[in-house]
């Protein structure tokens, strides 16, 4: 039996627990592979480069970008995010689950190329609370709080164009609910080669 790889996208406001959820399920899935984005935005304490993500000048982004290295791109707050193709496309051959956290503008893009692609959206718990979470960050400032928590507002009408939704109140149950979905579509038939 062979397996097809497939992308799972999991977008959702800034601060909704993306990066928690992500870290707090890596090694649980055999054979997922994280993707990290290229960004022109400065790391923020304790971000590594080629970890959290690869730090790009503007020069440099324009250059990956324009000659296709791009699988999609976005601009968010004032800066570009873009998903490197090249690892996505080798992983996916491969027969590798890759997971990806991408705003909604590249998840729209992101759907067009691979409607195969399993889009998740990550609910806080409510606006307050994400409010708490970027403040407590404290690496943002006024302006960029209050940009951040506007666009999480327009962010959260777009969780219809998603295949599947998780509420992020307690840690625990969004890993139980992350890995259900990526456990039900690994199983999906048309993802597999009988022989
Ligand atoms: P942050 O600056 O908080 O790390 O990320 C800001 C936003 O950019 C988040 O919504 C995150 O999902 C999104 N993002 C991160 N990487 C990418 C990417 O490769 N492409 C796109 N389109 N968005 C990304």
């Amino acid at each position: 039996m062979k397996r097809r790889g497939f992308l799972v996208i999991l977008s959702g406001p800034s601060s909704a627990g993306k990066n928690t959820l992500l870290s707090a399920i890596k090694g649980r899935v055999p054979g997922m592979l994280y993707s990290i984005s290229v960004t022109t935005r400065k790391p923020r304490p304790g971000e590594r480069h080629g970890v959290d993500y690869f730090f790009l000048d503007d020069a440099e982004f324009t250059r990956l970008r324009d000659s296709g290295g791009l699988l999609e791109w976005a601009e968010y707050c004032g800066h570009y995010y873009g998903t490197p193709r090249e690892f996505v496309e080798d992983s996916l051959a491969a027969g590798h689950i890759v997971i990806t956290d991408i705003d909604i503008q590249g998840a729209r893009q992101i759907r067009t190329a691979m409607p195969e692609a399993v889009a998740v959206f990550l609910m806080p718990p409510s606006l307050e609370e994400l409010q708490k979470r970027i403040v407590a960050r404290g690496t943002d400032s006024e302006a960029a709080i209050k940009e951040r928590m506007k666009r999480a507002v327009d962010e959260m009408k777009y969780v219809v164009d998603y295949d599947y939704w998780i509420l992020n109140t307690d840690l625990d149950q969004a890993v139980t609910d992350l890995l259900a979905i990526i456990t039900a579509e690994r199983q999906r038939v048309e993802r597999t080669e009988f022989p």
